[in-house]
């Protein structure tokens, strides 16, 4: 649960923190403007991916399904600064099927939270095999991290990119080649 006036005196607290004046015009709204948007930016964190990967659809193919260049942003939990990027999804289905944009919106739920792109990465797989139980999943981010861009080590575009394999992605390399020949890779 989003606590507004924690959130808000926290930024009054921080603004004073890095030397500004809380009462100038410009920030007079600040703390509040931040409280409103953490709703959003942290709304992940009250959400279930069940919710959306519920509803599935019988099939009888178990082709492999590939959902790419899934646009998110997180936020780092070390800088509390946003990274982002591209993620991609592929499972092989094991009678069943989701919407397609249910696979954005299972990102979403984990990407509106404190993240690290590891642990990001391992959590949409595992909400795939616990709520569809296909045959496999695996899941591939591309992201830009501003604590490693506008701070530290400057190296704009530089990008980090983490996988997750799960069921029999992990037991046939060859699935994942596809899966990479298939992203154009
Ligand atoms: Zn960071």
């Amino acid at each position: 649960m989003i606590d507004h006036e924690k959130i808000e005196q926290a930024v009054r607290l921080l603004l004073e923190g890095i030397g500004e004046d809380v009462s100038r015009e410009g920030l007079k709204d600040t703390p509040e403007r931040i409280a409103r948007m953490y709703e959003e930016i942290y709304g992940g964190m009250e959400e279930d991916a069940g919710t959306h990967l519920a509803k599935t659809f019988s099939v009888d193919s178990s082709e492999m399904v590939i959902e790419r260049d899934i646009t998110f942003y997180s936020t780092c939990e070390h800088h509390l600064l946003p990274f982002y990027g591209k993620a991609h999804i592929a499972y092989i289905p094991d009678g069943k099927v989701v919407g397609l944009s249910k696979l954005a919106r299972t990102v979403e739920v984990f990407a509106r939270r404190l993240q690290l792109q590891e642990q990001l990465t391992g959590q949409i797989a595992d909400a795939l095999m616990e709520h569809m139980q296909p045959k496999g999943a695996l899941v591939m981010i591309e992201a830009e991290h501003m604590c490693m861009t506008m701070r530290g080590i400057k190296k704009p575009g530089s990008q980090t990119v983490t996988l997750a394999r799960r069921g029999v992605f992990e037991e046939d390399p060859a699935l994942e080649e596809r899966f990479f020949r298939m992203l154009g890779r």
